[in-house]
């Protein structure tokens, strides 16, 4: 009699236990994208060069609130708030707006300005430039190539070769990190 229970003390107990080990196993953690969770829009494509021609209306819709501020109504992000102003990661930085290649983070450099800063674009035709007197001061807008949405200023205390300080809002940037096999090309290639 003693034994039965005894036993069934036992099956209970090893029922308790592997309950505990099955609650101890955590389901495989799902891979994180760095820079695709956030909802797209049909025109944003970092392939296609066409060139985005949406109204504001349709701008505030498809754009997330911080990103449109700065994109469309020309705002400017707090210095020191980007995680991209330091960031060392080899990749590539796209418009937040539409996809359009900006960067490469080897033109990457540390201004101390408050925003991440590069002294050239990845082609002549990623950016395009206006004259900006707001704020009584004489600047030069920097803005999206493909879509025309605001990115920041260029200033002419860059470092060589260029002499260019693109200072640009990490708001309105999009980075993807590069595959292991491109990184492994730049390391030998440098
Ligand atoms: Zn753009």
């Amino acid at each position: 009699m003693n034994r039965t229970i005894f036993f069934i003390s036992l099956l209970l107990l090893g029922i308790v236990f592997q309950q505990c080990s099955y609650s101890q196993t955590t389901p495989p953690k799902k891979e994180t994208m760095s820079t695709d969770n956030k909802t797209k829009h049909t025109a944003y494509s970092r392939t296609d060069t066409s060139k985005v021609n949406l109204s504001e209306e349709e701008w505030k819709k498809v754009l997330p609130a911080e990103v449109y501020y700065i994109a469309r109504l020309k705002g400017t992000e707090p210095p020191g708030s980007s995680p991209y102003e330091h960031s060392k990661e080899v990749g590539t930085y796209y418009c937040a707006a539409c996809g359009n290649p900006l960067f490469k983070s080897d033109t990457k450099f540390e201004s101390g300005c408050g925003w991440p800063s590069f002294y050239q674009p990845i082609s002549k035709s990623s950016i395009i430039y206006a004259p900006d007197h707001s704020h009584g001061m004489v600047r030069t807008e920097v803005m999206c190539g493909r879509c025309k949405s605001h990115l920041g200023h260029v200033f002419e205390d860059g470092p060589p070769p260029t002499g260019l300080r693109y200072c640009i809002n990490g708001v309105v940037l999009d980075f993807e990190k590069a595959k292991e096999a491109e990184r492994k090309y730049e390391e030998k290639k440098g």
